[in-house]
């Protein structure tokens, strides 16, 4: 079926050639990587983006997304504060300059935040950004007026992820919606940011949610679309997920799909490479071209050294220019 694409020009794949994507027998996977790659090389040519992950604010979370050790329903032993420290902030960008690497990533748990808070946040990111070109904030519904201030600030993008699809989206959390989140990521383009939002995948969802939610992310058109495949943390309504379906092959075929409907966004392996991609790093990045290191917000990661040699192991490059 992939070879009937039109791969001259990017594919127009529909909803049930995307079905038929993810249905894709095993033999013929190398067939659609194959595919993946000619658009990953075009826009992407032989770069890896490496990014690092702060988790800035971290646990007492009033929402309940049932995948996540930081809500208001997990159980999960986990460190919770309100503000990491400047000392650690800082460093981790200095890290990010250091190693030429390409972004700065700020979680912070929570969905609403206040001005003031958000006024703490400018002022860090002011601070940063005289060191390090590119910061990325995943933080919750912002207000308008709170996006102009990370704007002004200079904030260049902004994660907000849809999770997962329209119609299963309440199975994972009842305490916001998913055109809540559609409605904040438009507000965000309108006012100029760049937007990363992408999904988890594992959580009990259908191959039909899975390209129901990359079919909504085609329609957003984010510069970064992030693919986590769960990692089931006890504590959390996930934490005995069967997550049996994450075979490397059937994670590939998501990232394939991911790349043939959105071919020119960053297509990022995020949490899970370690587990499920473990020694097929570079099958992964023939199709993806940005993952994280040194950790998720709440799970341990691939090491900066480790992770660097397994990018020039494979032979992609990834530093970029420092400011
Ligand atoms: S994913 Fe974000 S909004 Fe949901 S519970 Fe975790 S920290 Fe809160």
């Amino acid at each position: 079926m992939i070879s009937e694409l039109q791969m001259t020009e990017d594919p127009v794949v529909s909803r049930k050639e995307a079905i038929e994507i993810l249905n894709t027998p095993d033999d013929s996977l190398d067939e659609l990587v194959a595919s993946a790659e000619k658009l990953r090389r075009k826009y992407k040519g032989n770069h890896v983006s490496i990014h690092i992950l702060t988790n800035a604010r971290s646990g007492n979370c009033s929402q309940d997304c049932a995948y996540c050790a930081q809500s208001c329903r997990s159980e999960a032993e986990i460190d919770k504060y309100k503000w990491v420290s400047d000392e650690k902030l800082y460093q981790d960008n200095a890290f990010v300059k250091e190693y030429h690497l390409s972004r700065h990533c700020i979680g912070l748990s929570g969905m609403e935040f206040t001005d003031e808070e958000i006024e703490d946040l400018a002022k860090r990111i002011r601070i940063m950004k005289e060191t390090c070109a590119h910061l990325c904030c995943s933080i919750g519904f912002l207000t308008e007026k709170q996006a102009k201030i990370l704007k002004d600030a200079g904030l260049d993008r902004i994660n907000h992820n849809l999770n997962s699809s329209r119609a299963f989206y309440r199975n994972i959390c009842t305490t916001h919606t998913f055109e809540q989140r559609i409605e904040n990521i438009r507000m965000l383009q309108r006012l100029g940011f760049e937007i990363c939002s992408g999904g988890i995948i594992g959580m009990g969802e259908s191959k039909e949610d899975v390209v129901d939610m990359l079919l909504e992310l085609r329609e957003i058109q984010p510069e970064a679309l992030p693919i986590n495949f769960l990692l089931p943390i006890p504590g959390t309504p996930l934490g005995d997920a069967d997550i049996s379906s994450l075979t490397t092959s059937y994670c590939m075929k998501v990232l394939c799909l991911a790349r043939l409907l959105v071919p020119k966004a960053d297509i990022r392996c995020a949490a899970g490479r370690e587990v499920y991609f473990k020694g097929e790093e570079k099958q992964l990045l023939k199709v993806v071209d940005s993952i994280f290191a040194s950790g998720y917000l709440t799970a341990d990661g691939q090491g900066i050294k480790d992770t660097i040699q397994v990018i020039t192991d494979a032979g992609f490059t990834y530093e970029i220019e420092s400011i």
